[in-house]
Order: C-alpha cells, then sequence, then structure tokens
C-alpha cells in the first residue's frame, strides 16, 4: 500500500518537539497584549503563540518553541509550510511581477494552473477553470454557474455542511455557532438535507444508497427535481466531524443529479490535493462532479482558491460574469504550481495513505483497548485526513468537554491539534503530508498519552 516518494523531503527546521518553558513565552505574550488593543475579539486562535518559523511539521515560535504541526493551518500546508520549490517559485514571480489583474493584462501562470486542474480533477470531458482568493468565493461562484447554467434558483446542502463565511455560504453552512448566530438574514434557496453519518444513523444498517434515497425523497418532496440548480457536498465533511458518508451515497446522488438536470458540486477545499491519499476526495468512489471547488492546500499556503467544471457549464456565463481582482494572483498561480510540482515528485497521496496505515490501526486498536465504556466512539477517515470521535463512556452521547481537554492536554505537550464536529467532540488530525514518521510519531504518542488520561 506504501508507496516511497521518488524524493525525500529536506528541511530547514529540525524536526523535532522543543518546549523552551512554560508558554506562551514573553515575546507571544508582548504580542498578545498589542493584539488585544487593536484586533477584534471575533477572530479568535486555537494557539496561545505567535509563530516565527514553520517548516515540515514543525511550527515554531516567538520564544523559541517548536510545535509538532498536526493541524497544517486548516488542511492548507500539506507541502509544509516553507516548501524550498513553493519558495523559490514565489521569489521569483515576484521579482517580476505581484499583479496585473487577470481581467486587466493576464499572464501565463493562471493559465498553467488551469491546465494543471484540467489534468488532475476526475472526468474525461473538456473543462473550464476560475480562480479566486479563498474557499467561499469559490463556493459561492460555483453556485452562481450552476444558477445561471440552469436557470433554476435551488441549491441543496446538507446536515453538518461547511462552505464558508460569507453571506451565500453562511447559508450553506450548517452551524450555527460560532458560524451564522445572529449574522442573517441568510440568503435563501437553501435547502438542507440528511447526510449519511454512519456513526450516528438511527439505522445502523442503513446503507449510503438508502441514505441517499432519503435526500432524494425529501429534495423531491420539498423542491422538486427540476427546480434545483446545484447539490453542493464535501465528499468527505470538513468541520462538520470529518464525516465519511457511507459507501454509495455520493455515487448515488450523482446520478441523481445527472438524471435530473442538476449541477452536482463536489466541495473539495479541504478535501482535495492529496489530503485523503488521492487527488481528490470524489475518486475514492469514482464519482465525477460537474463542478469542483478548490482552496487550502491547492498552494502551499498562499491564498488561492479554484472551480473547475464541465466546460458548456462555465462557457454558459457572459463574458465581465465571473472574475474578481485578485482572483488567479500571479504570485499565488506560481505556489500552486509548484506544490502540485511537490506533490507529484514526492507522492504525497501515497504519504497521505502511508500516515493512514500508521494511524488508523493504532487509535483503533487504542478504543478496543479501552472498550465499550471507553470514550472513542469511532475513528475514521481517509488518508491523512483522520478523525476519532469522542463520546461518554459506555454511549454515544457527545463528549466535547473530553474532546477540549485532550487537544488542550497535547497543546501543553507542543502539540497543535485542532476540533471539529457539529457536537465540538471530534478531534482532526491534519499534518502536513511531508510530515517524517519520527516526528508524526513522537505527536501521537503525545495525543495517545492525553486520550488515555482523560479516559
Ligand atoms: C475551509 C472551507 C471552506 C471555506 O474556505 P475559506 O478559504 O475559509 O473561505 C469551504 N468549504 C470547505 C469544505 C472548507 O473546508
Amino acid at each position: 500500500m506504501t508507496t516511497l516518494p521518488a524524493v525525500q523531503p529536506t528541511f530547514r527546521l529540525e524536526q523535532k518537539r522543543h518546549l523552551t518553558g512554560p508558554f506562551p513565552g514573553p515575546q507571544s505574550a508582548a504580542l498578545d497584549a498589542r493584539r488585544g488593543a487593536v484586533v477584534a475579539k471575533g477572530v479568535a486562535s486555537g494557539v496561545p503563540v505567535y509563530a516565527a518559523d514553520a517548516d515540515g511539521g514543525i511550527v515554531r515560535d516567538v520564544d523559541g518553541n517548536s510545535f509538532i504541526d498536526l493541524g497544517s493551518g486548516i488542511a492548507v500546508t500539506s507541502v509544509g509550510a516553507s516548501d524550498p520549490a513553493v519558495v523559490q517559485a514565489v521569489q521569483e514571480q515576484v521579482g517580476h511581477f505581484t499583479h496585473t489583474c487577470f481581467m486587466v493584462t493576464p499572464y501565463e501562470g493562471y493559465i498553467a494552473v488551469a491546465e494543471q486542474l484540467a489534468e488532475l480533477t476526475p472526468g474525461d470531458f473538456e473543462k473550464r477553470t476560475v480562480l479566486f482568493n479563498s474557499g467561499a468565493e469559490a463556493v459561492e461562484n460555483a453556485v452562481k454557474v450552476a444558477r445561471l447554467a440552469t436557470g433554476r434558483n435551488a441549491v441543496v446542502a446538507f446536515d453538518h455542511a461547511y462552505h464558508g463565511r460569507t453571506n451565500l455560504t453562511m447559508a450553506l453552512t450548517a452551524k450555527s455557532m460560532p458560524y451564522k448566530t445572529n449574522f442573517g438574514p441568510f440568503a435563501p434557496e437553501v435547502y438542507r438535507m440528511p447526510m449519511s453519518y454512519p456513526y450516528r444513523e438511527e439505522n445502523p444498517s442503513i446503507t449510503g444508497a438508502e441514505a441517499a434515497q432519503r435526500a432524494i425523497t425529501m429534495i423531491e418532496k420539498q423542491i422538486g427535481g427540476d427546480s434545483v440548480a446545484a447539490i453542493i457536498i464535501e465528499p468527505i465533511q470538513g468541520e462538520g466531524g470529518f464525516i465519511v458518508p457511507a459507501e454509495g451515497f455520493l455515487p448515488a446522488l450523482a446520478a441523481w443529479a445527472k438524471d435530473n438536470g442538476v449541477v452536482f458540486i463536489a466541495d473539495e477545499v479541504q478535501s482535495g490535493f492529496c489530503r485523503t491519499g488521492e487527488w481528490f476526495a470524489v475518486n475514492h468512489e469514482g464519482v465525477v462532479p460537474d463542478i469542483i471547488t478548490m482552496a487550502k492546500g491547492i498552494a502551499g499556503g498562499m491564498p488561492l482558491s479554484a472551480i473547475t467544471g464541465r466546460a458548456d457549464l462555465l462557457d454558459a456565463v457572459h463574458p465581465g460574469g465571473l472574475g474578481g481582482t485578485y482572483g488567479g494572483n500571479p504570485v499565488a498561480c506560481a505556489a500552486a504550481l509548484a506544490a502540485i510540482g511537490t506533490m507529484k515528485e514526492q507522492n504525497l497521496a501515497g504519504r497521505a495513505r502511508a500516515i493512514e496505515g500508521i494511524v488508523v490501526p493504532r487509535f483503533t486498536a487504542l478504543q478496543e483497548e479501552l472498550g465499550d465504556a471507553g470514550i472513542i466512539g469511532e475513528v475514521r477517515g481517509r488518508g491523512a485526513m483522520l478523525a476519532i470521535e469522542f463520546v461518554k463512556p459506555g454511549t454515544t452521547t457527545p463528549n466535547p468537554e473530553a474532546t477540549k481537554a485532550i487537544a488542550a492536554a497535547c497543546l501543553k505537550e507542543g502539540v497543535i491539534i485542532l476540533t471539529c464536529g457539529t457536537y465540538g467532540n471530534v478531534i482532526r488530525l491534519l499534518p502536513p503530508l511531508v510530515i517524517g514518521d519520527e516526528l508524526l510519531l513522537d505527536g501521537l504518542d503525545v495525543l495517545e498519552g492525553a486520550i488515555r488520561a482523560a479516559a
């Protein structure tokens, strides 16, 4: 299963966890005081220290502490936060031009990224791409295209979905606190349908196809298939809890969409670019979306997002109907081309599968050891998009308290770990795909210790 990369990464920073003492240290504390006076409280940070450097699987703070990064800045720095190829490409590009605006004076990098996306995304039909800055912007534009191309209004989203924080994407996002509370009114014509969430199904034997039919029946009854412009779904849900739908769910939805002239949009903003052990998470079940939204891992940390989809859909839009001042910024395009190059050269999809092979057996064994009265409800995910869902001992009742305590205990030991989930009871592992085995194992030791302490 594990394929060795053709090229092994080398790192600038020593790949070792190291705490100089209690933290936040004095430099971080000083920055935090300055921050409190000028930065809005609505922007919250999970880690109480300030970054000075980052490389491979390490984030170093301004006081010299080195943390193991099991979050990649939310699935962004898959190639590391200072991949030499990305750094070089960015430096070369900024030395020539930082911006012209593709809608004013176009440039090659944008086209080269679109060529890569046409090649890497599933589907052997003609494709078109548009580049933007953020995941939310990509989602907004995928919906714009679907509505224009179909002449329909309704958009179907799912329970536990996360699609962003702009007005339309807030409407598509399921969870109220913190994303939506008091930020309404929200965009209309968004309909929410039940997701396939195998761990939390009332009927645990429901198949993926049956779960899809449950949603389809509701769509047909509540909206009518011929009023639906698009179905948008994360093939593995991210913020909602790293929920992997039952096998057959996505193919059945995609087939229904096809039969009803509905645009099937896969939101691969978090799951794309080798994260799940394939270029895209839809590849695991051979699903071919009409439009894919991409961002996060696409450009080695530079802000870039994209939609790629069927040429007939995207080319339906009139000239000038799509775009944005910064969309497809030349520096971000250069970074994307380099990051994609690194993913190919180092076989980071294979590396993601190898990480799954290290993490999943270990925490499944721990789950078994802790037994039915333990706090691990489920270990799940694909590739290096992995999660542990925590419950109250002997039940399936979500256990956000233990989850928070475990994440805090890891951080205290120098391991950055993210949580997620509608119920706040999921620890998600999103290490940079370039992380070395030794560093990963050290981080997992800390996590296992924290889980044992909480259990
Ligand atoms: C993060 C995310 C978004 C939003 O991306 P931003 O760049 O934060 O706007 C949209 N969809 C999914 C699945 C995401 O994980």
